[in-house]
């Protein structure tokens, strides 16, 4: 890999500011998706590394939390401007193990440093109350102070940004932190570990530990001086690690999995609902957890719809993501190419129609073309089950309690779009959707300034916002009384 800093590209874990091999130097490798070519390993590291790195983000706790406000935000900041001028080393490196396009991996790195910015800020407002006293000799005060030690376990399809909106928040509070990252995508957390000790972070305020999902996973839901556990992933593993974690009764923030909605209804503006599916369903080539997974057109605009989306989806190109123009990368896995056939497959069986795509790309691998289905019913397994690959099904709908019904009719809750024009709709729908967020008019909903997060089966808690830093924080009620 040609990079500008060769130095931040780190095959060792990152635990109490040194860099460390497995006990055992046993090693797990890192793969391209795009060619299938081994990249690097990195150490897999189980149990006792990860105690370790516990143990030295406790020590450091002692000191961290005590710094000021001020200092840890200086600190952040610079590890802001550090990712920012690594960008396109960053972005290079998250390409070749991920698979995502160089222009949305640079956007991705972008993103993920603005949580650290943002939370650089945000640590010098971390303010608490006053609450009026019912009594002559006392007064009441509300203290927000750092939870402890926190865990981050973090998935492959944003390798970076997972990390940043769990990590910024996590050391702005004054909390210090421990993180697995997706054993797919290491490399890009080690290297933004590489810019954390530049920023000059204390040892053990930011560990990194690669290896053993389950060892690792268990050493941190299970060890009582971790505080908090914050996981995005699968709704499966995250209630996992919710019922690992109650043994220790651990604060947890879970972002799961999702199955948005994407609505199109008769008054919609239809070309710039066309450019929200865009956006939404085929950014990171369908492997988004706010990715559009169902998207419901009104009877009236269907045909029309279908045959403009058809004619925007034709000209995304699928490619190496290091290639100029390619827009469409690689799925992350053979595994995730079975489930793109599966719901294609369930869903013609049952009478839905290909009319773009539908199969392997030519290019091999876990190429797979963008593909559009019609005639799409509830009865389909893409109704119920996110296909994380880049497959737009088209269902039909005729009226607007008809069609949130279908929209609530699953047990997640994440992210949900709308396209209208119509105000009192607009209230309506937007209120009545059972998600944690809504986009009307929009495919794109992500900033760090909003909060984050998921209701039902999507998940506990909400990342970025002002919000994002309560996941962090313990509330103290101080009583002082004979005054
Ligand atoms: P995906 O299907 O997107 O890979 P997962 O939920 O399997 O989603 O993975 C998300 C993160 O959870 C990854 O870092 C993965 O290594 C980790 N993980 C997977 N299984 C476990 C487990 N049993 N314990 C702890 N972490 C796990």
């Amino acid at each position: 890999m040609k990079l500008q800093d060769p130095n931040i590209l780190k095959n060792q874990c990152y635990i109490d500011s040194v860099w460390v091999n497995a006990d055992n130097n046993q090693t797990i490798s890192v793969t391209d998706p795009a060619t299938g070519e081994t990249i690097t390993s990195v150490p897999k590291c189980g149990s006792n590394e990860t105690r370790r790195a516990v143990d030295a983000a406790e020590l450091a706790f002692q000191g961290w939390h005590k710094r000021t406000a001020k200092e840890r935000s200086v600190l952040l900041r610079r590890w802001y401007e550090l990712m920012i001028e690594h960008k396109e080393d960053l972005a290079l490196i998250m390409t070749r193990e991920q698979g995502k396009p160089l222009t949305e991996a640079r956007s991705e790195i972008d993103y993920a440093a603005s949580y650290i910015e943002w939370f650089a800020e945000e640590t010098r407002r971390v303010y608490g109350e006053t609450i009026p006293s019912p009594w002559d000799s006392a007064r009441l005060l509300v203290l927000r102070q750092p939870i402890g030690v926190a865990a981050a376990i973090t998935p492959w399809n944003f390798p970076a940004a997972m990390i940043t909106r769990k990590a910024a928040p996590a050391l702005g509070a004054g909390c210090t932190i421990v993180i697995k990252p997706a054993s797919q995508t290491p490399l890009t957390a080690l290297a933004i570990a590489e810019l954390a000790h530049r920023a000059g972070f204390p040892p053990g305020v930011f560990n990194v530990v690669t290896g053993s999902a389950a060892d690792i996973g268990e050493e941190l839901t299970s060890n009582p001086k971790v505080r908090k556990l914050s996981f995005t992933g699968s709704t499966e593993i995250g209630s996992q690690l919710m019922s690992e974690s109650a043994a220790t009764v651990k604060k947890v923030s879970l972002e799961l999995g999702g199955n948005a909605p994407f609505i199109v209804f008769d008054d919609a503006d239809l070309d710039a609902a066309v450019e929200g599916v865009i956006i939404s369903k085929y950014r990171n080539t369908g492997q988004t957890c706010v990715c559009a997974n169902r998207i419901y057109v009104h009877d009236k605009v269907y045909d029309i719809f279908a045959s403009k989306l058809a004619a925007a989806v034709s000209k995304l190109k699928v490619g190496h993501g290091t290639e100029d123009g390619v827009t469409q990368g690689p799925l992350i896995d053979m595994r995730a190419v079975d489930k793109m056939e599966s719901h294609i497959n369930d869903a013609t069986s049952k009478g839905a129609k290909v009319i773009l795509g539908g199969k392997r790309h030519k290019l091999g691998g876990s190429f797979f073309e963008p593909t559009i289905l019609t005639g799409v019913t509830q009865q389909m397994m893409v109704a119920q089950d996110e296909t994380f690959g880049p497959l737009a099904p088209l269902f039909r709908f005729e009226t607007e309690e008809e069609v949130i019904a279908h929209a609530n009719d699953t047990r997640f809750g994440l992210a949900a779009y709308f396209y209208s024009r119509d105000i009192g709709r607009i209230w309506r729908v937007g209120e009545t959707l059972e998600y944690g967020m809504v986009g009307l008019n929009t495919g794109r909903i992500s900033t760090e300034v909003a909060p984050f997060g998921g209701v039902k089966a999507s998940g506990i808690g909400r990342e970025g916002s002002r919000h994002g830093m309560d996941e962090y924080l313990e509330i103290k009620y101080f009583c002082m009384d004979g005054l």
